[in-house]
């Protein structure tokens, strides 16, 4: 066998590595193919990583030995020697997945400077402050960044420094000033390490390189990977290059630059550059950079060539690129480029460019979006600027995107007489429940202690477009005294806070957000990935105001329409609790005459929103007790509303308490108890379509929707309550009407015998929120508590109920696909789990030929376009 490979120089790799070389790798490699200026290197393989961890975190000598061997390559190459007291190669040691992943370690630069090789540094430059300041810098990010000192430290001693010389800036320290921070580092070094600052490069390089391969299972890298669905079984590269200097005098300087404007889109380089600096004096903010336009005054002959390079990697890559120049006494060098980050207005705008410049495809621009980025589109955002200057004092899940600012107000009765007086409030509550909905509609934002990602609050606040930040176990609340704890500060009533629902993060006071835009380009794109996909695109409404929305952001019907969430608005609570708190079935259906025509009322508007759009509506799912009041006090209130005792009322509501109400009195069980009430709801279902069909004219066909089966009989049962309800209703007005009964596939045991389900099942909509809940066997309110302690000890990268879990629950729907095509090949399938709008799942979907995914309204341009990507990578 041949033996591995695990170090390749930057000319024996090319793009197409980038599994192997990571994304840095393998464009530096491409570049020195291209013949592009780049200072020459190796990289150290994302599979060297592996093996690192495969080996329980120690680097093989045999990986070392072909280190060594490309550093000596490296050494004939540059004509410079590693640890040379003459000509000192010096290297800069990079971290380079095959995503980009900001979250990982930060660059070591400079290394391979010692107490010696400063000293040739420092004659070879004529500039003993340079050579003094570049090791100075090393050792400070070797000792930071490998060996976890703290960077506070180092920053104490170079304050101590300024003071004694009675000077400001870093820059006024003098060569001998920096030679005695040297000594002072090294000194602090020793200290915190029990040892002398190693001298030795090649022991500095085998340390950094293990440092990067520890960085990638750093909690910072686990959480972007987590945000990005990035698998930690990619592993990481490492990128050792020649340095360059951009700051050994006025003909040198380093820049960065986008081959467009990153911001907008727009077809113009746009970069910024400074001369005689390093890139690190850009970052801090020492110096201010200048437009990248300048060079081409200041120096065009050097502008001319980095034009040209610009253009030729944009056009190579065919994609807007992010790069990284240094110019050393005179000589352009590339130092890296990417595909640059944009925002979703410029990656919009240069997708449609590149395609109307013949650069790309329909589909290969398709493939140029990031779904998620859609999100920034359609909801406000924090104004960068302002987000940049202020502290996160807590973290929670990123529920539902968006950004919003407001006074705490701890109850929804709170939150709604607030905002009715003009005031903006951020909804705080331990978890949120159905009765909290008034208030979720009236704050600005929600945040919640507990719960995850398809917690109650989540759920309803996708659905409505509120930013949400869920299982925020930071904060501590208080309800009764109405404080709030975090981080060490109370806060009440009075403070405000910010919210962030796209990446989680809370902040203590009031933010500036930016309305979004939405412009043509968002309409064209969208136009071309509707040509291209192939599954279709539902919406999770309950409401027609939802579906209205859902329907201009490109929905093409309802895929789920909770009914219950009808039943909590202010005017029908009452006749809701009174169906209740009925003793007998005569009680429960005068109760559930009350409701009817509210029920067919909200139905007539959703099918008016829809037009000839189909509509799947849901039956009774939650148990029974939500929709009680809990508390002493408030059991009074309602007794006296509704005329009975205390004691009579609280007895029901004791009797209606349970133990596991997931997995409790709800679903088709309500029906099976209680057929009056999906009588009720068939009837409203029914004849608010008949109305609709006759009014406007539109081809109505409804789809009931049966919850929680998991046993055929279950279904047949309550499908008869259905059908002898519908044969009745058409008979009393003589109409006609096309409808369909299907069921949720949300327990394990109905997947396994959908074959059986599908005999009296028209459709089957996949409820992966349940499925998925009741397939691991915890509680979709609850796992947030625990599931940090997953990701840290890498038992789960992901959040089953955000994305799906192919492996476990995908493998039951595939069986209940199967299983249901056998028995009726016309069957129809959807999901209307939250996965419905959630990238990777959709396109799960896709794979496995499910012929439409149902999403909350503002996540349905997402779906439309990971439906896209999904056909453009494996068409169907
Ligand atoms: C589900 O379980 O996936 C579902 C859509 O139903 P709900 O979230 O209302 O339980
Ligand atoms: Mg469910």
């Amino acid at each position: 066998m041949e033996e591995k490979k695990y170090v390749y120089l930057f000319s024996e790799g090319n793009a197409s590595m980038k599994n192997l070389l990571g994304g840095k790798g393998a464009n530096l490699a491409e570049m020195t193919t291209l013949g592009i200026p780049v200072p020459q290197g190796f990289t150290v393989t994302t599979e060297a990583c592996n093996k690192y961890y495969d080996d329980g975190r120690v680097i093989a000598n045999e990986v070392i030995d072909e280190i060594y061997e490309k550093m000596h390559e490296l050494e004939k190459i540059t004509g410079k020697e590693f640890g040379n007291v003459e000509r000192p190669l010096l290297v800069s040691v990079r971290s380079g997945a095959r995503a980009s992943m900001p979250g990982m370690m930060d660059t070591i630069l400079n290394l391979g400077l010692n107490d010696e090789s400063v000293e040739a540094m420092a004659k070879l430059t004529n500039n003993p402050r340079f050579a003094y300041d570049s090791y100075r810098r090393f050792i400070q990010m070797f000792s930071d960044v490998v060996m976890d000192v703290e960077k506070r430290l180092f920053e104490n001693l170079i304050d101590e420094m300024k003071e004694e010389n009675n000077v400001h800036l870093d820059t006024e320290l003098t060569a001998d000033d920096l030679k005695e921070l040297v000594k002072r580092y090294k000194a602090l070094y020793k200290k915190e390490k029990g040892e002398e600052f190693p001298q030795d490069p090649k022991v500095q390089l085998i340390e950094s390189i293990t440092a990067v391969f520890r960085s990638w299972d750093n909690p910072r890298a686990i959480v972007y990977r987590r945000l990005n669905d990035i698998p930690g079984a990619w592993g990481t590269a490492v990128n050792v290059q020649e340095m360059v200097f951009g700051n050994k005098g006025e003909t040198s300087g380093t820049g960065v630059a986008f081959s467009r404007n990153p911001a907008t889109g727009e077809n113009a380089i746009y970069g910024e550059y400074l001369m005689n600096a390093q890139g690190e004096d850009v970052v801090a903010g020492i110096r201010t950079p200048l437009p990248i336009s300048k060079l081409q005054i200041q120096n065009p002959e050097i502008y001319k060539q980095f034009e040209d390079i610009v253009n030729t990697l944009e056009t190579h890559y065919k994609d807007m690129q992010d790069m990284e120049i240094t110019i050393e006494d005179g000589k352009l060098y590339f130092l890296q480029t990417r595909n640059g980050k944009r925002t979703a207005q410029a990656a919009l705008k240069i997708a449609v460019d590149l395609v109307e410049e013949g650069m790309l495809t329909k589909e290969e621009a398709i493939l140029k979006v990031e779904p998620k980025q859609l999100d920034s589109l359609l909801h406000p955002n924090f104004d960068e600027t302002e987000l940049k200057n202020t502290e996160v004092i807590a973290k929670g899940l990123p529920a539902s995107p968006g950004a919003a600012s407001g006074k705490i107000a701890f109850t929804a009765e709170e939150a709604k007489l607030r905002a009715e007086n003009g005031e903006r409030v951020i909804l705080v509550r331990l978890e949120t429940s159905p009765e909290d909905i008034e208030g979720m509609i009236a704050a600005q934002g929600i945040l919640t202690v507990r719960g995850g990602m398809t917690s109650h609050a989540a759920v309803v606040a996708r659905g409505m477009g509120t930013c949400c930040v869920a299982g925020c176990g930071a904060i501590k609340v208080n309800e009764s005294a109405k404080t709030v704890e975090v981080n060490g500060k109370v806060l009440t009533s009075e403070d405000w806070l910010s919210i962030d629902g796209s990446t989680g993060n809370v902040y203590p006071t009031a933010l500036k957000t930016v309305a979004p835009e939405i412009s043509g380009y968002f309409a064209t794109f969208m136009g071309w990935a509707d040509e291209v996909r192939k599954l279709k695109v539902r919406t999770n409404a309950d409401t027609p105001k939802d579906t209205m929305q859902a329907v201009e952001f490109g929905a093409e019907g309802v895929g789920l329409c909770r009914t219950e969430h009808m039943f909590f608005a202010e005017d029908r609570i009452m006749a809701v609790r009174e169906m209740i708190v009925a003793k007998n079935e005569e009680q429960r259906r005068k109760a559930l005459e009350k409701l009817l025509p509210m029920q067919k009322g909200d139905f007539v508007g959703i099918y008016e929103a829809l037009e000839d759009r189909p509509a799947t509506i849901r039956f009774l799912d939650p148990p029974l007790h939500e929709f009680l009041p809990h508390s002493d006090e408030d059991i009074e209130a309602l007794a006296k509303e509704m005329g009975l005792t205390f004691e009579d009322l609280k007895a029901t509501v004791e009797s209606l308490h349970e133990f596991n109400p997931m997995m409790g009195h709800r679903g088709c069980r309500l029906a099976v108890s209680y057929p009056e009430i999906a009588e009720m709801q068939t009837r409203a279902v029914i004849e608010a379509a008949i109305e609709v069909k006759n009014n406007k004219g539109y081809n109505i066909v409804p789809e009931i929707m049966i919850p929680l089966i998991g046993e055929i009989k279950e279904l047949k049962f309550v499908k008869d309550v259905v059908i002898n309800t519908i044969k009745a209703v058409l008979e009393e007005t003589g109409a006609e009407l096309e409808y369909k009964v299907g069921t949720m596939i949300e327990i394990p045991r109905a997947a396994i015998t959908a074959d059986e389900i599908a005999k009296e099942a028209e459709f089957f909509s996949f409820g992966t929120n349940d499925l998925t809940q009741m397939t691991f066997g915890f509680s979709r309110d609850d796992a947030a508590k625990f599931l940090n302690a997953y990701y840290e000890n890498k038992i789960y990268e992901q959040d089953p109920f955000a994305k799906l879990d192919q492996n476990g629950v995908g493998t039951l729907v595939k069986i209940a696909v199967e299983k249901g095509r056998a028995t009726r090949p016309d069957i129809k399938l959807g999901i209307c789990g939250e996965h419905g709008g959630d990238p990777s799942s959709v396109e799960f979907c896709h794979n496995i030929g499910l012929d439409y995914v149902s999403c909350s309204p503002f996540r349905v341009p997402l779906a439309r376009l990971a439906a896209a990507q999904a056909q453009v990578k494996n068409p169907r």
